[in-house]
């Protein structure tokens, strides 16, 4: 499998793609096609585990790693009790049609980690290939740093400096993350906020000299390895509910997703299955109060906020203004034109605006795809009534994915709703939405009480610099 920019100009194969998400002319990484899975190939995936679909899946567009390999890989990822469902993404119903997807099982309670944990593997062992090291540089605001240290911690040829936001984030997400006691994860507690996080990794990432020197790389939401890993569920979940029909019946089985999104990472692989012959009817996407995607599918206009203009909202995992992952599906959209696609995000970059209406208009049915928005009361009202209802928590992400799918119900059609985070992780809003104090378990208190390794920082690049240059992995030689 080659791929491809979306500007333009072919970039190897997925082995390549995988330290290097972006391409020289900023494009990003796409397979030159998208594989196809038959009716027949879907029955043969059947009785599969998780880990050995994900071989399945995966395995179509790492053709460049050997399926042995590969398996290995998709098991030290799912089959090691990282996960604390024995299926790692059960499915249960609740209530209105809807059907809640488990991707929050792994170890931080939030679905990054289902990609994260198989791309912590893959980093390793491609590092490994090419006898080379990889010093992750990243900033985060809560799940995607968690997510990739806890997917890195321990390992050799890997290391990881996080920066997050001083006292900005909850006491459980800096517990998850300042708890890790592993000499290759770097937890840096940034005087400032996560723009200023952000800028530092910019600045550094930018300078390539030192970024070749020190080996720094990212594992940010455009990495192609994230998106095909999170496409197995997508493939997962239609089997499972499949499984319930009569053999005759379930070629062709319609089932609709709701996506609580940020930057499009996990609802592009929902496009991606759909266009390799999933039989998904409708992609919900979800936005929150932050609705650049949603006022794009709604209107053609893509306007990207910045940091001023980005709320602080009570789902802040997708308190994002400008999708990462937009432009591969624009690049879907335009008939997979990199010349179109590079002259739609010039003129982005330029007037930080697009206008793509009539091409949605002609074209979006084909897709699927659809959105909405969900605020602050609609996320507590969501929460309460699924709470009543069902008995069922919501998560603040999960409850926009919730109400926005509920627009978009069909007889006949069953609503998957992915759950991309476990509740105890926002415990303050989950309170205001029930009107009682959830009482941390036993898991969670022992959490809290750990001994925690952080680095204190003003938002000073030299500082910053120097730190990294002490404490980089270098390759042996
Ligand atoms: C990252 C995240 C999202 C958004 O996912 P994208 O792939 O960025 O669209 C939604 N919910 C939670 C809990 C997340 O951590």
């Amino acid at each position: 499998m080659q791929y491809i920019s979306t500007r333009g100009g072919t970039l190897g194969q997925y082995c390549d793609v995988l330290l290097e998400g972006l391409a020289p002319n900023g494009g990003l990484a796409v397979p030159a096609s998208l594989p196809q899975l038959s009716n027949e190939d879907l029955e043969r995936l059947r009785s599969l585990s998780y880990a050995e679909l994900a071989t399945e899946v995966i395995g179509l567009f790492a053709t460049d790693i050997p399926r042995d390999d590969l398996a290995r890989l998709t098991e030290a990822a799912y089959g090691g009790g990282k996960f604390a469902a024995d299926e790692i993404v059960p499915l249960n119903d609740i209530g209105e049609e809807m059907t809640l997807v488990g991707l929050s099982e792994g170890p931080t309670l939030a679905f990054k980690d289902m990609a994260m944990q198989f791309l912590g593997e893959a980093l390793e062992y491609v590092l490994e290939k090419s006898d080379r090291v990889l010093n992750v540089l990243g900033a985060t605001s809560g799940d995607t740093g968690s997510a990739a240290e806890h997917a890195l911690r321990g390992r050799d040829r890997v290391s990881v400096f996080m920066l997050s936001p001083q006292g900005r984030m909850s006491a459980f997400q800096r517990a998850q993350m300042y708890s890790l006691q592993d000499e290759n994860v770097h937890n840096i507690a940034v005087e400032g906020n996560f723009d200023d996080c952000q800028n530092l990794v910019k600045r550094l990432s930018s300078d390539l000299e030192f970024k070749r020197a020190h080996s720094l790389g990212a594992v940010n939401s455009i990495n192609f390895g994230r998106i095909s890993a999170q496409i197995a569920y997508y493939v997962w979940a239609w089997l499972r509910v499949t499984d319930a029909l009569p053999a005759s019946e379930r070629a062709g089985f319609e089932v609709s997703f709701a996506v609580p999104s940020g930057n499009f990472g996990n609802i592009l692989s929902g496009h991606y299955a759909r266009s390799m012959g999933i039989p998904i009817r409708k992609l919900v996407l979800a936005s929150n109060e932050n609705n650049v995607l949603d006022e794009f599918f709604r209107t053609g206009h893509y306007r990207p906020r910045n940091a001023e203009n980005t709320l602080a909202t009570s789902s802040p995992s997708m308190d994002v203004s400008r999708a990462s992952n937009l432009e591969r599906f624009v690049f879907d959209l335009l008939g997979r034109d990199p010349k179109r696609t590079a002259a739609s995000w010039h003129e982005l970059e330029e007037r930080d605006e697009i206008n793509l209406s009539a091409e949605l208009e002609r074209f979006l049915p084909e897709f699927g795809l659809v959105s909405g928005t969900s605020t602050h009361d609609d996320r507590l009202a969501t929460i309460r009534d699924f709470s009543a209802k069902s008995g069922v928590t919501l998560d603040p992400h999960t409850a926009d994915g919730a109400k926005v799918a509920r627009d978009h119900v069909e007889p006949g059609v069953p609503m998957l709703v992915l759950e991309t985070a476990k509740p105890a992780k926002f415990a303050d809003l989950i309170t205001e939405a029930l009107g009682v104090a959830i009482e941390p378990d036993a898991d969670t208190q022992a959490l809290l009480d750990a001994p925690q390794r952080v680095t204190k920082m003003p938002a000073d690049e030299q500082q910053l610099r120097d730190y990294i240059s002490e404490r980089a992995l270098h390759t042996s030689a």
